[in-house]
């Protein structure tokens, strides 16, 4: 049997960025295109040239290989021509394969907010799509407040998405804007629509998460007839956010019921690399994965130890809803249990350490591991810090330096103009061979003193870390109050590209991060001796 084709449009970097506190720079967004291009999403929308220099630059050229590039726009404003409007024509020069438009949908909208007539909102609607597809780019209607403006007027909402549909809009996209539809009334909406002639393939749906329900209006949408989902990374958006497309992908995938009759772009292999992008997208917004996340959380099969644990471990199928490898999760069981060894081991010997099952180190490795990560270190982020307290439990690093003590001074001051100036200075004392080097430098910040100063005079191990780049340092703070715990993550790479991550967890933030900063030296002082680094590398 044929399956219908589903396609997924991601909004991550246009409604996503309403997100509060998510500010997406150009660098940002070029790093969030190319997970979503090489995932094999359908349609990236980058964001609204002409809105905000951001998004200007960013559609200064295409920004992927595989995916259609979208921009997103108004349709043409009243009472100009579509050739004479400035903000139409910066949306045709974007180096976009397609342009979303936004358009209104609903009649009390039409008149408060854009205060022009029926007939003329039709019309924009009209004219703007046919720019698009004489400029020859595939061209979409986000069709706003649909669900709203079709209860409140049915006749009109139909006669925007027609007018849309006609003038050769690929997909006409039903919003549920302020995200309060419920899955019965979206069913029935998209099916009047497809009765009033416009065919589910050419539908996409378009929803919001106020009622917790955008993954189940995005699919009874499904259901009703609609092929295209708009959604976004992790569900990040305005409020309480969109339909989330990492959770939306695994159900159409790995449910029957869907997959028995539809198909995405999303393959069973690539499918194994959902976890990894919802990941790495925390990771770029500087949060914590949602361990609760659907498929991709960490405790997305976890087990306690206990009658579950092992009877799992024997048949995982009765306990689970899918496997966690088809998502690339993992089985969890805590680790004191045999089931929670044999996870270690594994995890070791990818790392090329070898341990034995009875050896008495495993069991106290596992029991430092489990109280540091109960005291705020997260070694599922930091592959280098745990690889190295493994060796160091397990007897294997050579003792490289030992550190004597650092100082670090913050000092505000006015400069000899009265302007405000921060100045960081550090001294660190390290002893190699028996011998104590003391170096003192400034910073521009208390962290970039320090590693300044440690560089400054390393001993014989001097020239080692020439070529060690700090490339990325996150401060999160785990507990509120004047107990606040601080845990700084420091990403570091070299001249070979591998890069590799380090934690530190103090209650001062200086303390932290020095330690990520000596795991990531001493990290790099044994890759060069090829001692460690294997998964780093791969
Ligand atoms: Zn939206």
């Amino acid at each position: 049997m044929t399956r219908e084709r589903i396609y997924l449009f991601d909004t991550t970097l246009r409604d996503g960025q309403q997100t509060p506190g998510v500010d997406f720079s150009v660098e940002d967004k070029i790093a969030i295109s190319n997970l979503l291009d090489e995932f094999g999403i359908d349609y990236v929308e980058g964001g609204y040239p002409g809105a905000n220099p951001t998004d200007t630059a960013f559609f200064s050229e295409k920004r992927t290989e595989k995916s259609t590039f979208v921009a997103f726009g108004m349709t043409k404003r009243a009472g100009i021509s579509a050739s004479n409007d400035p903000g139409l024509a910066v949306l045709l020069q974007a180096k976009s394969d397609a342009i979303c438009f936004v358009a209104k949908s609903w009649d009390y909208h039409v008149r408060v907010a854009l205060g022009c007539s029926n007939e003329e909102n039709l019309e924009a609607i009209r004219e703007s799509v046919e720019a698009a597809r004489s400029a020859a780019k595939e061209a979409m209607v986000d069709c706003e407040h649909f669900f709203d403006g079709y209860k409140a007027n049915p006749k009109y909402a139909l006669a925007c998405a027609k007018t849309a549909y006609e003038a050769g809009a690929r997909w006409v996209v039903l919003c549920d804007t302020n995200g309060g539809t419920q899955p019965h009334e979206i069913r029935e909406i998209v099916s009047a629509v497809i009765a009033a002639g416009i065919p589910g393939s050419s539908l996409g749906i378009h929803a919001h998460d106020d009622t917790g329900q955008a993954v189940a209006n995005s699919l009874a949408a499904v259901e009703a007839g609609c092929r295209q989902i708009q959604g976004t990374l992790n569900g990040i958006g305005e409020r309480c956010g969109n339909a989330n497309l990492v959770t939306l992908i695994a159900t159409l995938s790995l449910k029957k019921t869907y997959s028995s009759r539809f198909e995405t772009a999303i393959d069973a292999e690539s499918l194994t690399g959902l976890t990894a992008l919802s990941h790495a997208f925390d990771e770029l917004l500087n949060r914590s994965p949602n361990h609760q996340s659907p498929y991709v959380g960490a405790s997305a099969f976890a087990t306690k130890a206990g009658i579950h644990a092992s009877a799992l471990l024997k048949d995982p199928r009765t306990y689970e809803h899918v496997t966690p490898e088809s998502v690339g999760n993992f089985r969890k069981v805590m680790v004191s249990d045999q089931g929670g060894k044999s996870n270690f081991i594994n995890a070791l010997k990818r790392r090329g350490i070898e341990v034995a099952k009875d050896d008495p180190k495993l069991d106290q490795l596992i029991s430092i591991v489990k109280e540091r990560e109960a005291s705020g270190y997260a070694y599922e982020g930091a592959d280098a810090s745990f690889e190295l307290l493994a060796r160091r439990t397990l007897g294997t690093i050579p003792e490289f330096f030992t550190v004597e003590g650092f100082r670090v001074m913050v000092e505000r001051r006015f400069d000899s103009h009265g302007r405000i100036k921060i100045v960081s200075e550090a001294v660190v004392k390290i002893a190699v061979d028996g011998e104590t080097h003391m170096s003192v430098a400034e910073g521009d910040g208390p962290v970039n003193a320090l590693d300044r100063a440690l560089r400054k005079d390393f001993g014989k191990y001097q020239h080692e870390i020439d070529d060690l780049v700090l490339a990325d340092f996150k401060v999160r703070i785990l507990n509120g109050g004047t107990e606040a715990i601080t845990r700084v993550l420091i990403e570091s790479t070299d001249s070979s590209g591998v890069r590799w991550w380090t934690v530190g967890v103090s209650e001062n933030i200086i303390d932290a991060s020095f330690q990520a900063l000596m795991d990531s030296v001493i990290y790099k002082l044994m890759k060069n001796r090829e001692l460690a680094g294997k998964i780093a590398a791969e």
